[in-house]
């Protein structure tokens, strides 16, 4: 019981956590909400970003559980909104980056965000495998995985008239570099 008590005391916090990945010091928001105010998808989170932000001061167990399988994390689209808003100039972004990456490598991603999840892999996989993204791959990639053979087919033909799907994948001749950024990552536990 003493030994569980003194292995929590030296956990690092979630905030810790959060200011190791990010830089940034949650516990300086004072939840004005204009990040909230400014979200162009807080209509499909199920946690609004101020919310994260407190959740993550408050850092228990228990926040913890229910920030890291949130919706609101892939419902993110970095588009830096909220850190433009803050009057405090924290990066709120950049904590929705650290939480989701924290949610991955802890494997709590919600089931419900299992196609999110494939087609956060597939894009990966794809700018580590060409050195840039490449759309047909990604999609070849992303059906794979979620197994969703259907939704949205009937737009290839018009994709591949205009030139916006080709079936020869763009590598980039940097492609080596990017490929040792991954490397280096996931022997630093970052991936
Ligand atoms: S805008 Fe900044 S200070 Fe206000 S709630 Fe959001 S993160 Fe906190
Ligand atoms: S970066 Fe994410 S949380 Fe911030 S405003 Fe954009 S979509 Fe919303």
């Amino acid at each position: 019981m003493e030994q569980n008590a003194a292995k929590a005391a030296q956990a690092p916090t979630l905030g810790w956590s959060v200011l190791e990945a990010t830089g940034v010091d949650v516990a300086q928001c004072y939840q004005c909400g204009k990040c909230t105010a400014g979200c162009p998808m807080a209509r499909y989170m199920d946690l609004m970003p101020h919310q994260v932000m407190r959740l993550v001061q408050i850092g228990d167990a228990a926040a913890e559980e229910k920030l890291l399988g949130c919706a609101t994390l892939w419902s993110c689209a970095g588009c830096l909104t909220c850190t433009q808003r803050c009057p405090k100039e924290l990066d709120a972004a950049a904590v929705m980056d650290a939480l989701r990456q924290m949610a991955y490598d802890r494997k709590k991603t919600s089931p419900k965000q299992k196609k999110v999840l494939a087609f956060h892999e597939a894009f990966l996989k794809t700018v580590e495998s060409d050195g840039r993204m490449s759309e047909f791959a990604l999609v070849r990639r992303y059906k794979m995985a979620s197994m969703d053979f259907i939704s949205d087919v009937a737009l290839a033909p018009a994709m591949f008239a205009r030139g916006k799907l080709k079936f020869a994948g763009h590598k980039t001749a940097g492609r080596k570099e990017v490929q040792k950024i991954f490397a280096a990552c996931r022997k630093r536990g970052d991936r």
